[in-house]
């Protein structure tokens, strides 16, 4: 007889997703009730307004997709571009290439923006973009870039867009709950995230908001969007207004339930706190390992506090060091990805997960086996720099 499934005990501190906050856990393992129910409308009206203030915006549109941070993805790009539109796509790292796909896909001319892996997106090169192609209709970027841990500043590329006549395709599957976003402010039209980073949910589900300038292009488009599940059009039957709700799709009742307690855990805590908190693990983590004599890969004054992309030392076995951790540790770090595979650690100190206790402990750990491995370190000074910048 096949036995029930009990995954380890592991600490997440790779890309996510993190470690989920066990009162997110007991929230879904509350009675699952009607979509359609008055309790769950209720609880519905609840969420969108937890994620106006988790995005900071006062849009209307402000609700999760029952799917992963790609079809947020997808829901931004299938609902704005239409056949024929140019949109101009930022490339930083892995998931400016995803974009890309989405343009193509969706029928639009993607106009590359590209940057090196590790850099933020060089607004110059946006501005020039714009110029060179007066007829783009909007400019998709990555605020945080999870292959890289590069922070790109949001801002002044909405604020470049705006001034060319474009709408903005704004990934933060990253930066939600975990550093600065603010969308209204911003100006930012099309936003979308994630539930498993910052927000310290499980994984399959993906917040978006979008402008009231951002909503009139899906109601005027001359196409039908070619994704039924993902038309706007559709799906603001079930979550769109205040009144009557129509069935679309059978919502993940229980996850939502999560997702709601997370966004209660972050109003409770209060953004601006949670935003310090990331900033504040990352400076000891980053003590730690400038001691130990790891590089980041990202300059100073872009990186994301909540994804610590570290050079591995030269003559190290990636893989082996990950497996160690992973084995006598239950401690998850991540690899490298796309062009930045085998030669850099991506450490996540993301939502629950950035606190103390993980930054000494994931310190400890990969001191002990580096040093096991003989490998060319700084050994045993990594954790004293941490907690030194906890007193700083
Ligand atoms: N965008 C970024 C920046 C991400 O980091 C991720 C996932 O890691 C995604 C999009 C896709 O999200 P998901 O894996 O939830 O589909």
């Amino acid at each position: 007889m096949t036995e029930s499934f009990h995954p380890p005990r592991r600490t997440l501190m790779g890309p996510g997703p993190s470690d989920v906050n066990p009162r997110i856990l007991e929230a879904m393992s509350r009675p699952t009730i009607g979509h359609l129910d008055p309790a769950f409308i209720g609880m519905m009206e609840e969420m969108k307004d937890l994620l106006r203030y988790a995005f900071q915006c006062d849009y209307d549109l402000a609700m999760p997709v029952s799917a992963p941070g790609s079809a947020g993805m997808e829901t931004c790009f299938v609902n704005l571009v239409e056949p024929g539109d140019k949109v101009v796509v930022c490339q930083n790292g892995v998931f400016g290439g995803r974009m890309k796909e989405n343009v193509e896909r969706a029928g639009g001319t993607p106009v590359m923006v590209e940057d090196p892996w590790g850099q933020p997106v060089d607004p110059n090169k946006v501005e020039d973009a714009l110029k060179a192609n007066p007829d783009a209709r909007i400019l998709a970027f990555v605020h945080a870039e999870t292959s890289t841990g590069a922070q790109s500043d949001a801002r002044t590329l909405a604020e470049i867009a705006r001034r060319h006549d474009c709408l903005t395709i704004v990934d933060t599957v990253t930066s939600l709950g975990g550093s600065e976003l603010r969308v209204s402010e911003w100006g930012l039209d099309a936003v979308y995230s994630g539930s498993q980073k910052c927000l310290s949910c499980t994984p399959g589900l993906s917040p978006v908001t979008f402008s009231e300038r951002a909503l009139e292009r899906v109601r005027n488009r001359s196409h039908k969007v070619q994704s039924w599940f993902l038309d706007l059009n559709l799906v603001l039957g079930y979550w769109g207004g205040d009144g009557k709700r129509a069935y679309h799709h059978t919502a993940p009742i229980n996850a939502l339930y999560g997702l709601h307690e997370a966004l209660v855990i972050l109003e409770e805590e209060g953004i601006e706190n949670a935003w310090v908190r990331h900033e504040r693990n990352h400076e000891a983590l980053r003590a730690g390992f400038e001691a130990m004599g790891l590089s980041f890969v990202v300059p100073e004054g872009a990186r994301l506090p909540q994804l610590n992309a570290v050079s591995i030392p030269d003559g190290v076995d990636d893989a082996l060091v990950r497996s160690r951790l992973l084995e006598e540790y239950n401690l998850e770090i991540g690899a490298g990805l796309g062009a930045l595979a085998g030669k850099v650690w991506r450490i996540g100190l993301m939502g629950h997960a950035s606190n103390r206790t993980n930054v000494l402990f994931c310190l400890g750990a990969l001191d002990a086996v580096l040093t096991d491995m003989g490998a060319p370190i700084e050994s045993g000074v990594a954790v004293a720099a941490a907690r030194d910048a906890y007193i700083d």
